[in-house]
């Protein structure tokens, strides 16, 4: 659990504005930017301001934050007109989290299948 910046969090120096990135929404707790790397034509990271290792513990430690997150989901969706999504919380290494800072993958825009690789 944390809530504190972390010195050696990429998503932290994005947040901080020190790392560049395509920011497509921000709000009082929260900052959606582009993926680096897309898997989809709209791949969108929504991430809380502050920081916490994964979603569940960001849900545990702050239900209404990661209900923010949630929404911002949401409304990236809607301004890119999908109707139909994916939101993925990879959670542990083994599920394929690189960044131990929450955040929310947004993916659309193509045909998904399940389960998922
Ligand atoms: P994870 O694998 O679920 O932890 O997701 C981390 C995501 O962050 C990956 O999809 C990466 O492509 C993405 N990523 C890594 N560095 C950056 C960056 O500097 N800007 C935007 N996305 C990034």
């Amino acid at each position: 659990m944390s809530g504190e910046p972390q010195d050696d969090c990429l998503f932290c120096k994005i947040v901080a504005g020190h790392v560049p990135a395509t920011i497509v929404r921000e709000t009082d707790t929260t900052v959606a930017f582009r993926d680096i790397n897309p898997q989809a034509p709209t791949h969108v990271l929504v991430i809380p301001k502050t920081h916490y290792k994964d979603a569940a513990t960001l849900a545990t430690a702050e239900p209404a934050l990661a209900a923010d997150v949630l929404r911002e989901a949401k409304a990236v969706a809607d301004e890119d007109k999908l109707e139909s999504y994916r939101i993925v919380f990879n959670t542990g290494a083994g599920a394929g989290q690189t960044v131990f800072h929450a955040h929310a993958h947004v993916l659309g825009g193509r045909g998904m299948q399940w389960p998922p690789g």
